[in-house]
Order: C-alpha cells, then structure tokens, then sequence
C-alpha cells in the first residue's frame, strides 16, 4: 500500500535540484531537517517577482508598491487559511523560527519579572534554549526542563511538578530535528493552560510533515522557517494569538511599526505591523505563500503515511546492518531515522555518502544537550521529504554495506 493518493514521480518532477548529478552520481537528498528542495512554482515567483514587480510595500501609491503590497498581504491571508488561524494579522512575518523565537523571548519576555519560570524541554534545537537563558539572565528568571527518555520521548507526568504557578511560558518543540519524535503537544497546551501559562510551539519540523490547526491547537505561538517547508531562507511565520499579540511590547523599532513618531516620543502601528520593522523580506513572504499553495494541492493525510511507510522501510532496512544503533525510538515519530554504526564515525560515513551523491547530516543537530544525554558526539540524519522513494532508501542502505567495511579496517 505505497503512495496512496501522491504521484511522487510527478511531484519529483516539481523540484529542478533533485534532477541534478553529485559526484556523477544522481543526488539522493535526505537531508530535509536541514532545509528542503523548492518546489518550480517558488523558484518561478522569486523569479517574476525581481524581474517585473519590484517595489517596497506599505507605502508608495504608485502601481508597483501597490501591486507588491497585495501580493504580500494575500500571502499572509494564504497562509492564515492554511493555519486556521483567526486572524491574518496574527500571522508575523520573521526571518524564521530563531527570529520568531527571539521576538518572543524579548517581547513576551519583557513582562515577566524576577522569579518568574519558563518550561522548554530537554531535545529542543538550540534556537529554543539559547533565547531563553538569555532572558534568564536579563530578567531573572528560572528556566525549568521537561526531561526525556531513552526511546526520545518526553516525560510529560513530570511536567505537571514542573508547571508552577510562576510560569509564564512553556515553549516546545512540536518535532525533534534529531530524533524525530512527535510530542504530544495537546496534553502540554492544557496541562500548560490549567498552570494558567502561555505555549510556543516550535514548528520548525512540523508544517511539511503534518496538517497544522493553530486554533484546534489552542497553542498561543507557533514558530516556523520558510525554508523547511519548500519556500525560501530569510522569511519564516510567527503565529501569536491576537490578544497577546496586543498586549506584548515591540521588538524592534523602526519604519513600518509606528503610527505616529516625533523626537520625544512614538506610537506604535496595529498588528502585525507593530513587529514587522523594517523594509522586510518582500519576496521571501510571497513566495513563501507560493509553497503554501503548492501543500495546498497535496493531501498532507497521504503525504504523512507515505512517510511514515519511507520511515518504517529505511528503519526495518538498517537494522540489518551490523553494528547500527538508533537514536529516537518514540512510537510516534516523523520520518526522520537518527543512528550510528560501531567502530566508523559519523563524519566519515557523511562523507563517503557524500562522494556516491547521497546527501545526509552528520553532527549535532543543533540540539548538543540531546548527545549529551546518549553520551554520543553526534548521530548520522537521514529526514526524508515526500518527494523520496523507497529506491533512494535502497541506495543508502547498498552505500551504507560498501562504505562500512572501508572504515572499519
Ligand atoms: C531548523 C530548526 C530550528 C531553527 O530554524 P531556523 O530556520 O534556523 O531559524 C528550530 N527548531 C527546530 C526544531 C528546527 O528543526
């Protein structure tokens, strides 16, 4: 029961760069986590976009700004509608999940006070560690950790110990980058709201996996880069609901976010202009709205199960090679497989992978306390897209049996 519902030859046929040689050989890309291929209609929207409508938005009356504007804003409501969430200025263009963690961690932040506490979870990505500890130190805040177990799942009956009436925030990842498991983000949301706390949900990993519902959620942020989702780096989507929105101050200052200013002092611009400083990422929008309406055409239920057929293949596939360890055994995990192979080191093995034209992440992750909890440097990633094929999954693993022996010796 493959490809239910997905032609994946013709969506591959969508993507220019996975048509493209590495090493002479055609490339195998299973790096998804780190950023995805993009789609001809995005690459084709950037394109236009330069080539005849080039104009800052907000505030030209000539046709060009105009027509820059409303490709913009519809890009917004685009991806509003895609959300379900209630309003389209509760969508705020950022950067991407670092920027729109940040915004968070300095606006939210701002009006919390000493001893207040702020609950993340012990296989976050750095980008939703390091702005936290900053504000801890800026303000005085204790910053508390929901642990996790030896399969990469997290102990969530501990989070009710944890959850105090000082927290303010609890910010978690939907889907871990390195070990691929799936929280279970509607319990933390109430167990959180109960606490009386608010919830940012780091959707870095979510969006090209799942259908994501921010009001079926009722999770209060929801933070996610462009580029991870078939659109463009540089632009990414904080969702907030509006009332807190309201209520946060600024985080930058700037054009754009004011309604009045003089030499002594400024008023701020409605949402979601109050935190879009700046000339912004005008193309980076509008195309990511283009990405959005490629998901659109997919039926991301189908998209999910052939993945998690792609995941539940490479797994069964690699636990023949001897020696493989894996890191993320949750039951509920996306197509994302974590391991290492005894006596070769991962960067070794990237490499070589590498040379066959097959392109996985060795390292880290961003997520450094998860190795420290296996004691591990580093694991081999292979995340894959629904644009991959069990053939691909084949070439790696065939890679994998000629590699493995080179390294041993
Ligand atoms: C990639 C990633 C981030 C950071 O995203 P940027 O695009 O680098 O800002 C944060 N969290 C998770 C889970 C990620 O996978």
């Amino acid at each position: 029961m493959k490809t239910v519902g997905l032609d994946i030859s013709a969506i591959r046929k969508e993507f220019p760069t996975l048509s493209r040689k590495v090493n002479g050989k055609p490339l195998i890309y299973f790096d998804n986590g780190a950023t995805a291929q993009k789609p001809s209609s995005v690459i084709d929207r950037i394109d236009q976009y330069y080539r005849n409508e080039n104009a800052n938005i907000h505030r030209g009356v000539h046709t060009l700004s105009q027509e820059a504007t409303s490709a913009y804003e519809e890009a917004r409501i685009t991806i509003q509608r895609y959300l379900n969430a209630k309003y389209e200025h509760e969508i705020i263009f950022t950067k991407g999940t670092t920027d729109g963690i940040n915004l968070v961690a300095f606006s939210f932040g701002e009006m919390l006070n000493e001893g207040d506490e702020i609950i993340i979870s012990a296989m976050e990505h750095h980008s939703n560690i390091v702005p936290w500890q900053m504000l801890c130190e800026r303000k005085k805040c204790v910053l508390k950790i929901i642990p996790m177990d030896n399969t990469g799942e997290l102990k969530l009956e501990e989070l009710d110990k944890l959850l105090s009436e000082r927290t303010k925030l609890v910010s978690v990842t939907h889907i871990s980058n390195s070990l691929g498991t799936i929280n279970d983000i509607k319990t933390i949301i109430t167990k959180a709201h109960n606490a009386g706390a608010k919830v940012l949900i780091d959707g870095a990993q979510s969006v090209q996996h799942l259908k994501v519902d921010v009001q079926e959620l009722d999770c209060d942020f929801y933070a996610f880069s462009g580029h991870k989702i078939f659109g463009p780096t540089g632009v990414g989507v904080l969702y907030g609901k509006e009332e807190i929105l309201n209520e946060m101050p600024p985080f930058q200052g700037g054009g754009d976010m004011i309604k009045e200013v003089t030499l002594e002092k400024t008023t701020y611009n409605t949402l979601p202009h109050k935190f879009e400083a700046g000339t912004p990422n005008i193309v980076g929008g509008i195309a990511l709205g283009t990405a959005f309406e490629f998901l659109n055409e997919l039926d991301m239920g189908a998209v999910n199960q052939y993945e998690q057929e792609l995941l539940n293949y490479a797994t069964k596939q690699l636990s023949k090679i001897e020696g493989i360890k894996f890191y993320g055994q949750a039951k509920n995990k996306t197509s994302v497989v974590s391991f290492l192979i005894d006596g070769t080191h991962p960067y070794d093995v990237g490499t070589l992978l590498d040379k066959l034209g097959i392109a996985v992440r060795t390292g880290h992750h961003c997520t450094q306390p998860v190795m420290q909890f296996y004691d591990i440097p580093g694991t081999i990633r292979a995340s894959f897209a629904f644009y991959n094929t069990f053939e691909e999954v084949d070439q790696m693993i065939s890679a994998l049996e000629r590699i493995i022996p080179m390294l041993k010796d």
